[in-house]
């Protein structure tokens, strides 16, 4: 499949793009990482990895130069606390990112290319309630995505169409459904819901204060999808000549309250929720896997238990490293309790 191919891999510090380097590594492939930054939990296991700026048109010819199949990962986001606050930042690296990253592949004469999209590209109106029906690839349009990181995600789906329309550039476009598991970021503001309620856990369960704060009432709804399983589908998508937006997700559709109580008992102990004012993002959200399925015999293995029982394990393993480097360990412990809503500017 990826064996003697030569694979681009941007956004390879990241969380998807590190684990997916080692799974192309593991097939075979020589793989080039690019990124602003090294990963940040473990080295990199790429042939080749350049720091470069992906807004840059030059970059993006250096990243794409001798380049068969490119993933495209780089994108400046994180969890509902970043994505609802930074809308001009985000919508205009990713712009760059995106469209440059797009044109260069195409003038490098790369011949496959996966895009990244985003459960986000959804309708706000198809996700104003708990019990959502699950949402179909078909149910895009008429377009009315929450934020700018979803507008984004939408225009690029779009455009990488028409690139396989135009210039015959065989585009996969993959709608992500909340990846979740080990080396994703877990602090700082851009960590998303189940790396954030793995933190809280393992606090609660160090400091012996057994309440974890929840953004709203906790109600909201959403399915997750474990690290591994994703790898697993976008390699074979990018395989495959199947060119339509497809989602990847699991389809079991969990509260945040509940995701809370499934971190707390991988912790092994029992919580109290403490419910407060937070960015929530839409009400309900649950992915339909039947076109993956389809195409690409494509499921989920790993359960929504043991991928947060994986993530919590090593999630309380970072959190014991801070502590031990930090001489303040109360004021650490007290910030790692709660989530930050961060509002950067551009750079
Ligand atoms: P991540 O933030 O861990 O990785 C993205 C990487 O892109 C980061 O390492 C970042 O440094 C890099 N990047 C940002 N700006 C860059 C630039 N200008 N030049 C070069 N690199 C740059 O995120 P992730 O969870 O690994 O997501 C990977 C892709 O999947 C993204 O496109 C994201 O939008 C998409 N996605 C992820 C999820 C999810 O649940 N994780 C859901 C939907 C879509």
């Amino acid at each position: 499949m990826s064996e003697g191919k030569r694979v681009l891999v941007t956004g390879a510090g990241g969380f998807i793009g590190s684990h997916l380097v080692a799974e192309l590594k593991k097939r075979g492939a020589w793989v080039r990482g690019v990124d602003l930054k090294y990963p940040e939990f473990g080295s990199t296991e790429a042939d080749e990895f350049e720091l470069l700026d992906l807004r840059r048109w030059d970059a993006c010819l250096q990243a794409t130069r001798n380049i068969e199949e490119v993933y495209a990962l780089a994108a400046d986001m994180g969890g509902m606390g970043f994505i609802s606050c930074n809308h001009s930042q985000i919508l205009h690296n990713n712009i760059l990112i995106s469209t440059q990253t797009l044109e260069a592949a195409r003038l490098n004469g790369c011949r496959r290319y996966l895009y990244t999209s985003s459960a986000c590209i959804y309708p706000e109106y198809l996700q104003d309630k708990t019990d959502v029906e699950p949402l179909k690839e078909e149910a895009a349009y008429p377009a009315q995505p929450q934020d700018a990181y979803g507008w984004e995600k939408l225009i690029t789906e779009r455009l990488c169409t028409h690139y396989r329309e135009d210039y015959g550039l065989l585009t996969h476009i993959v709608r992500f459904h909340n990846i979740f598991g080990e080396r994703g970021t877990w602090t700082g503001g851009r960590e998303k819901a189940p790396a954030a309620l793995c933190r809280k856990a393992a606090v609660a369960k160090l400091t012996g204060n057994h309440v974890m704060e929840i953004w709203g009432d906790g109600e909201q709804t959403r399915s997750f999808c474990y690290i591994d399983d994703c790898v697993e589908g976008i390699i074979a998508l990018q395989a495959s000549d199947f060119t339509e937006p497809i989602n990847l997700g699991q389809d079991r559709m969990v509260t945040i309250n509940e995701l809370a109580l499934m971190a707390a008992e991988a912790a092994g102990i029992s919580v109290t929720l403490n419910h407060i004012d937070g960015p929530q993002g839409v009400r309900g959200r649950n992915s339909n896997n039947s076109l993956i399925e389809r195409v690409l015999g494509w499921r989920f293995k790993v359960s929504l238990e043991e991928g947060m029982a994986r993530t919590y394990r090593w999630i309380e393993d970072e959190v014991k490293r801070a502590l031990e480097s930090s001489n303040q360990g109360d004021e650490l412990l007290r910030a790692l309790s709660s989530s930050t809503v961060v509002r950067s500017a551009l750079r």
